[in-house]
């Protein structure tokens, strides 16, 4: 099960694993990101930091590759939904169930929009940025594996 951990971003130290798969001393750090702030698509503001999790190249290239499909995935769901609307609706509902059916993936892809990177990182880094501190030097990382989290807020492996 997943765990949030607070670490402070200049002093944070992860076990000597990759986050994501546990091989013993990866070569790689992958940049979680790390925000606060709004972002509602016309607002924006947003400070991002960043805290490097260690990652074997295996993971690091999953997560590329993750990043670059989840996009065009989340799109192909949303335009699916909408097919599957018009088709089921076929013209024979009141026009509200037909608004309402197409409409139902816009609030998703808003939620996804802003979970998307997280969901990403979680699953394919084992780490995600969940805020950021006001003054910048605290990160909140949300961590898949529950004994790498407790590692790296003591410093020692779990008995
Ligand atoms: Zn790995």
């Amino acid at each position: 099960m997943a765990r949030t951990i607070e670490v402070e971003i200049s002093e944070a130290s992860f076990p000597t694993r990759c986050c994501r798969c546990q091989q013993p001393d990866p070569p790689l750090v992958w940049p979680v990101d790390v925000r606060r702030g709004i972002d509602a698509i016309v607002v924006r503001w947003q400070i991002v930091g960043e805290v490097d999790v260690p990652i074997c190249e295996r993971c690091a290239s999953r997560r590329t590759w993750g990043g670059r499909l989840a996009i065009p995935l989340l799109l192909l769901f949303v335009f699916g939904w909408i097919l599957a609307a018009v088709a089921l609706l076929d013209g024979s509902a009141p026009p509200l169930v037909g608004a309402v059916a197409m409409a139902g993936p816009v609030p998703a892809l808003l939620v996804a929009r802003f979970r998307l990177r997280r969901w990403v990182d979680l699953h394919l880094v084992g780490a995600a940025g969940v805020r950021l501190s006001d003054d910048d030097r605290f990160a909140r990382l949300q961590i898949a594996d529950d004994a790498y989290a407790a590692e790296t807020l003591t410093g020692h492996p779990t008995p």
